[in-house]
């Protein structure tokens, strides 16, 4: 069964004002297992709305209208799906009779053009709203089960007027189905391989969907399986988890959802070793990461934050002929900040980040975006070298990504 919401309102046409109903609905959708086959925001008119709700109500069987409930000329929902629908629109004197008691009992009087309020489309049950004057409507449009819904859009009257009144409505016209679902996690690629690699095996699946989502050299991967019993859904996902993890390999760093900086607390937890930090390009960012999560103190132990060429030289012992040999952003600095932070803090583990996050800066040899990570362990210490693209904020935390990843993967071994 699929879904379409429409937001209706300007000012989420202007860069000020984002639609964040939708987002919160196509949770609700998903996890009742209706996925959502698309969404619009139009402005306050009347004619563009009722040409999306036509459009809609041609295409999924929930249609689902949000804003524009208003009492105001611009609120022009109602008026819009009535049309649409080539329905009526009549007044309703309870409604109104509820709007005018609100408005008493906030010791206001109601005003004319709160009526408008009151109107509802033929054939239309109403939504109470407890939190505002805008009721909600449901209206069911044909013997195939189509319907379309009203709410209003301040955020917090939705959720509410879903929660009481949509949710257990929809349910109950809906198969009976279970959805089981899996977020994994993979590191050290970038999406469009990632996409490649999975492709040819997640392609031949409608069910389970697959959902790829990329963010700072983190991928998730959403595998939604939907079936009668939670049995067959879970056989359905092992199908396709069978396959897919071994093209993935130690890139696939977490099967429950839990993030990166999680997963490498959790494994130096779990082998009761500890970590520091020595960083240079991205300021603190990986010890920032590493402390977010909760119980870190247990592997985490500190980090220097050594910007210039005197810190990495004072407080972390890099040596005056390494840096003006090969200079600050060089695989030699980053292994000896990598191996002096090891040895001040007493560590497992230390890992080190020295770099060019730009926009200014870099050499020929080394660029904007190129990135030096020490991981130095009790016996050896190595160093990659990646270069990433984009802004400083894009460069800087890719960086720490990378660094997190490293570790993880030493932990791996
Ligand atoms: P009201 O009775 O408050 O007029 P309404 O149904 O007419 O309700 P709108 O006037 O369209 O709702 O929107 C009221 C406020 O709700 C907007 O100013 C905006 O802050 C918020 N809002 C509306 N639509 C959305 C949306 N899709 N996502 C997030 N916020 C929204």
């Amino acid at each position: 069964m699929f879904a379409e919401i429409i937001a209706v309102g300007s000012e989420m046409l202007t860069p000020q004002k984002v639609d964040t109903n939708s987002l919160w609905l196509t949770q609700e959708l998903n996890d009742l297992g209706v996925e959502l086959a698309a969404k619009s925001v139009v402005g306050d008119d009347r004619t563009r709305v009722s040409e999306a709700v036509r459009a809609a109500c041609g295409r999924a069987e929930i249609v689902i209208v949000t804003g524009g409930l208003g009492p105001t000329e611009d609120d022009v929902t109602r008026e819009a799906v009535a049309l649409a629908l080539g329905r009526a629109l009549r007044f309703d004197e309870k409604i109104c009779a509820g709007i005018e008691e609100r408005f008493r009992r906030l010791g206001r009087t109601m005003v004319e053009i709160n009526k408008r309020q009151a109107f509802v489309i033929e054939g239309a049950e109403i939504l109470p709203n407890d939190r505002g004057t805008a009721p909600g409507q449901w209206i069911d449009v044909d013997e195939q089960g189509r319907v379309v819904m009203l709410l209003p859009g301040p955020p917090n009257e939705l959720k509410a007027m879903w929660e009481r009144e949509c949710r257990w409505r929809l349910r109950a016209r809906l198969p009976q189905q279970v959805i089981r679902i899996l977020h994994w996690r993979v590191a050290g690629m970038p999406e469009s391989d990632l996409d490649q690699l999975i492709s040819p095996v997640y392609t031949r699946y409608t069910n389970p969907v697959t959902t790829i989502l990329a963010a700072a050299g983190d991928i998730q991967i959403h595998l939604r399986a939907r079936c009668a019993t939670a049995d067959e859904a879970d056989a359905l996902l092992k199908e396709v988890a069978d396959q897919l993890e071994p093209l993935l390999g130690e890139r696939l760093y977490s099967k429950d959802g839990c993030g990166l900086d999680e997963c490498v607390i959790r494994m130096l937890r779990q082998r009761g070793e500890t970590v520091c930090v020595a960083e240079s390009a991205t300021g603190g960012l990986v010890a920032q990461r590493l402390t977010s999560v909760a119980g870190s103190s247990a592997a985490f132990m500190g980090g220097f934050l050594t910007y210039t060429d005197a810190a990495k030289a004072s407080l972390l012992g890099v040596s005056q002929a390494v840096l003006s040999n090969y200079g600050a952003v060089s695989e030699p600095v980053a292994h000896s900040m990598a191996i002096g932070a090891r040895e001040r803090f007493g560590t497992d583990y230390a890992l080190s980040v020295t770099g060019y996050a730009g926009p200014e800066g870099g050499t020929e040899e080394n660029p904007v975006g190129t990135i030096f990570v020490g991981l130095a362990g009790r016996e050896s210490a190595e160093v990659k070298r990646f270069r990433f693209i984009g802004d400083r904020a894009r460069v800087r935390s890719f960086a720490a990504h990378a660094a997190l990843d490293m570790l993880r993967r030493r932990l791996l071994r």
